[in-house]
């Protein structure tokens, strides 16, 4: 296997579980890919923190079930879900079976207007009646001029919403997607929206726990080992240098950098090309532990370009060592790739002042993922874990862009590795399952795959 991302480290537990033998190969020295703690150098010390702050929702369903698998579901903590911006909209789901929660949220809503909350009802019983299907081709900002959304709601809910979800501005967001999140949060059980805030680093959540698991398992894990070349021979894939032939070569990786180690292979790698990165920002602001300002759990903060006030949504994280820590939020950060840091962090320091009153941040450090995520438009391909399976018998994929109902998240990503391992494990054949048909370990022993 290649790839220690979310999908990869999903991917490899679940096809360690089923009983083959597992060679995991990770570039970077510690597992988690675009999900994965850093270290980060503050007047108030290093703290360990995000590469970007991730919002986890109770839609998850997969990501939670396999943290909590791995031991680590007491460092998540369950909100219900409540949206509120410095603005002053606030929205908060009930405890109540849908959709009777998002009807009782919009009669308690402030900031929002009667015919914005029709206007919100309208579009969410009008997905539902429709099947959550939108038109082909079909852009968020296509769809909510179809529900006829009052320009005030789109600005204050469904923008921020979109651009959250989606790492893609709703003049290019893919309305199926957006959809398919609505009906999988707003329009699921309240439980669906919870929000769900980590008391740890990522690591700590998913991706250490993984290769514990995997070491016990008896997996072979070789971090700090990146892939160049992929060989087929008779009896089965080489990867670089490694002298191993494996009955299985899965690749969990991002579109880019799958491309370029199948295009040697001779196989057409265009519908990889087709995805485009697009970064986000994160915006790491720190006060000393006693001086710091009130601040809620999560806001969503009002835009401003012309002042710098990039933020979109703040994420209190608490006190870490000597440090007060809030996490802010920079989506479809390619607009303002032509801003130094420098300016960014003065502007949202500014923003959060604004915001909460209080001391300014005594410093705030800016994070910019630049592949962070796919852009999340219409016309993507929509691929399948098995898409060389003809060309190239025995290569699977994985990754957040192979799960083709969601946006690029940990969710798509956990549920891509898993899918993937299903798909081998009945190629190959598990503890339990048929005897494997391909790879040097075919002779009675579970296959390996890599
Ligand atoms: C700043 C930021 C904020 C985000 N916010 C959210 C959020 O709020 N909610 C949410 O759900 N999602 C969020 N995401 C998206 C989420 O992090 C990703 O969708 C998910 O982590 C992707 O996992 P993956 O396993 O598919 O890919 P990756 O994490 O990219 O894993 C691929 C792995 O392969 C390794 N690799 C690459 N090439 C090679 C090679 N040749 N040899 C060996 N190893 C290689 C990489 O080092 C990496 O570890 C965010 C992402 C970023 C960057």
């Amino acid at each position: 296997m290649v790839g220690a991302g979310w999908s990869g480290l999903a991917a490899a537990v679940a096809l360690a579980e089923a009983g083959l033998q597992v060679t995991l190969f990770e570039s970077a020295p510690q597992a988690g890919g675009r999900a994965r703690t850093i270290g980060l150098e503050t007047p108030l010390g290093r703290i360990a923190l995000d590469n970007g702050q991730h919002l986890i929702v109770g839609a998850y369903r997969r990501t939670l079930a396999l943290v909590e698998r791995l031991g680590a579901a007491p460092r998540l903590h369950r909100h219900p879900m409540h949206l509120a911006s410095s603005s002053g909209l606030s929205l908060r789901a009930a405890p109540l079976p849908a959709p009777l929660h998002l009807g009782w949220a919009l009669l308690r809503a402030r900031g929002l207007a009667w015919r914005e909350r029709t206007a919100l009802l309208r579009l969410m019983s009008g997905l539902r009646g429709a099947g959550w299907a939108t038109l082909e081709a079909e852009t968020v900002d296509a769809m909510l001029a179809r529900y006829r959304q009052p320009a005030r709601l789109v600005e204050r809910l469904w923008a921020p919403l979109c651009v959250g979800a989606l790492n893609t501005l709703p003049t290019q967001a893919c309305a199926r997607t957006f959809a398919a999140v609505l009906r999988d949060t707003l329009g699921a059980e309240a439980d669906a929206c919870d929000f769900i805030a980590p008391d740890a680093p990522l690591g700590a959540l998913l991706p250490e726990p993984a290769l514990d698991r995997l070491r016990r398992l008896g997996a072979a894990v070789r971090l700090r080992t990146t892939v160049r070349e992929l060989r087929t021979s008779p009896s089965g894939w080489r990867v670089g240098d490694d002298g191993e032939a494996h009955a299985a070569l899965l690749l969990a990786l991002p579109p880019w950098s799958a491309a370029r180690l199948i295009e040697p292979l001779g196989l057409d790698v265009a519908a990889l090309r087709a995805f485009e990165p697009e970064p986000i920002a994160t915006a790491w602001a720190i006060w000393p532990a006693d001086d710091a300002p009130r601040m809620p759990h999560w806001l969503m903060l009002d835009e401003d370009p012309v002042r710098r006030h990039f933020g979109q949504w703040s994420f209190d994280r608490g006190v870490i060592g000597a440090a007060r820590v809030a996490g802010v939020v920079v989506s479809a950060a390619s607009r303002i790739a032509d801003e130094a840091p420098e300016a960014v962090a003065e502007g949202i320091a500014d923003q959060l002042q604004r915001a909460f009153g209080g001391p300014r941040a005594a410093a705030v450090r800016v994070v910019t993922e630049r592949r962070a995520t796919f852009r999340c438009t219409p016309r993507r391909p929509r691929l399948t874990c098995d898409h060389y399976a003809g060309r190239a018998p025995g290569l699977w994929l994985a990754g957040d862009w192979l799960w083709p109902d969601y946006p690029a998240t940990l969710e798509a990503a956990v549920r891509s590795g898993e899918q993937a391992a299903h798909a081998i494990v009945a190629h190959l054949g598990g503890r339990d399952g048929p005897q494997p048909a391909i790879g040097p370990r075919a002779q009675g022993q579970a296959a390996s795959s890599a």
